[in-house]
């Protein structure tokens, strides 16, 4: 871009102007094509602009954009009885964005044992590694510095254990902790499972110390995983999740779920938000959540994830620059042994759009109705940029 831009610089953009979109392609402003395999960052779950959902957000958009949460609005308990039929909540608070729904399980999970249990505990347990927003908040939850440095001083109460350590966890509950929060796989943290006997630790801790276990689903929820929800991998049920990104197909939107006990701390005046649940942002949800419960989405993702895990690991076994390949469900990260920073350009070049996840993990998150042709083609791109920049590193190392 030659003019100056007079966006804040805060991100790194790739050199890519997207214009257009459709199912699993895009197309950029000099009129090239990609295969998507990065979908918004788990948010276009269904693909670019899916039917269904397009034509319940234009009926919307004719009859009522906005109106307040002083009234009641139809389409948020629509949405709140699909969530609670097809989960462990009870309850659904609505807002904007994953940060948002985070900040609002934070106060919750305070609120509820201030004025519930009166024990005035406060203090949440969160993971090394760990992404949970940017706010004040949620950047203090988030246990990576980079997204500290520079912003202090920080809100209080927050402690970091070591993730996918069952042993040392019990070391960090002291008389003030009030939570746990985790992500069942963490995404911005470089595609890393939490392990099953973690899990388990983590449940039992939380029952022996009556603490809240809050689940961050925001990147992991909504089918992305194989499940509806990926804490239905390890049999739990979190007193409180989070969801955001694939919600509502790309419209911005936020949801806090909890249990029916909670809603004794969240009464009329403890929180709130001006455009959560909005009639069109409510009804782009129910249209993306009825469509993925519809065709088994969830189902479907576990299948075709684990066919691409497996297909990847035989095309690539061999290529040095191959570590590991893992994930759930489509939420997969190839794991380099150099940065991937290195390979993604030469990918968005040979027409497959793909991000990072931590410096070295290429991440693959294509949508949940991608099609067999679609991840063959996938596949075959990475094998190929992957084998010629094993080449090119040999050449350079002879
Ligand atoms: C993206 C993400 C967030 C933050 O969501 P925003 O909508 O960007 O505020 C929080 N937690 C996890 C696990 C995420 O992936």
């Amino acid at each position: 871009m030659s003019e100056q831009s007079h966006l804040f610089p805060t991100y790194a953009r790739f050199p890519i102007t997207l214009v257009k979109g459709k199912g699993s392609r895009l197309w950029d402003n000099t009129g090239k094509q990609y295969l998507d395999f990065m979908s918004g960052l788990a948010v276009t779950n269904l693909g670019h602009a899916p039917d269904a959902v397009k034509d319940a957000l234009v009926s919307q958009l004719d009859e009522l954009w906005h109106v307040g949460n002083l009234f009641h609005i139809p389409n948020q308990e629509k949405l709140a009885k699909l969530l609670t039929d097809n989960s462990c909540a009870d309850r659904v608070f609505l807002c904007n964005s994953g940060a948002e729904a985070n900040e609002a399980a934070i106060k919750l999970a305070r609120r509820y044992h201030s004025k519930v249990l009166g024990t005035g505990k406060y203090e949440i347990i969160t993971f090394d590694m760990s992404f949970h927003g940017r706010t004040l908040a949620t950047l203090t939850a988030t246990g990576q510095d980079k997204v500290k440095d520079g912003f202090y001083p920080l809100p209080e109460g927050f402690v970091y254990a070591p993730f996918n350590d069952a042993d040392a966890l019990k070391g960090f509950i002291t008389d003030k902790t009030c939570a746990i929060m985790l992500e069942m796989v963490q995404g911005e943290g470089g595609v890393n499972p939490a392990s099953e006997p973690f899990v388990q630790e983590v449940v039992r801790l939380c029952k022996e110390h009556d603490l809240l276990l809050i689940v961050d689903e925001i990147q992991t929820g909504m089918g992305r995983t194989g499940k509806l929800f990926a804490y239905e991998h390890y049999g739990i049920e979190p007193d409180i999740f989070t969801l955001a990104k694939g919600i509502a197909s790309g419209f911005p939107m936020g949801a806090m779920l909890g249990k029916e006990k909670l809603a004794a701390a969240f009464t009329p005046g403890a929180h709130a938000t001006t455009f959560g649940g909005t009639p069109i942002a409510t009804a782009t949800a129910v249209a993306t959540i009825e469509l993925m419960l519809e065709q088994k989405l969830a189902q479907r993702a576990e299948q075709v994830g684990n066919k691409l895990i497996a297909e990847l690991n035989a095309r690539l076994a061999g290529n040095p620059l191959l570590k590991q390949v893992r994930g759930k469900g489509l939420l997969i990260g190839v794991e380099l042994t150099v940065p991937a920073a290195e390979v993604i350009p030469a990918l968005h070049e040979a027409g497959l759009l793909v991000i990072p996840a931590g410096p070295n993990v290429v991440r693959l998150l294509p949508n949940l109705l991608v099609t067999e042709e679609e991840l063959e083609e996938g596949i075959s791109l990475m094998n190929q940029v992957l084998t010629e920049k094993a080449k090119a590193a040999a050449g350079t190392n002879a």
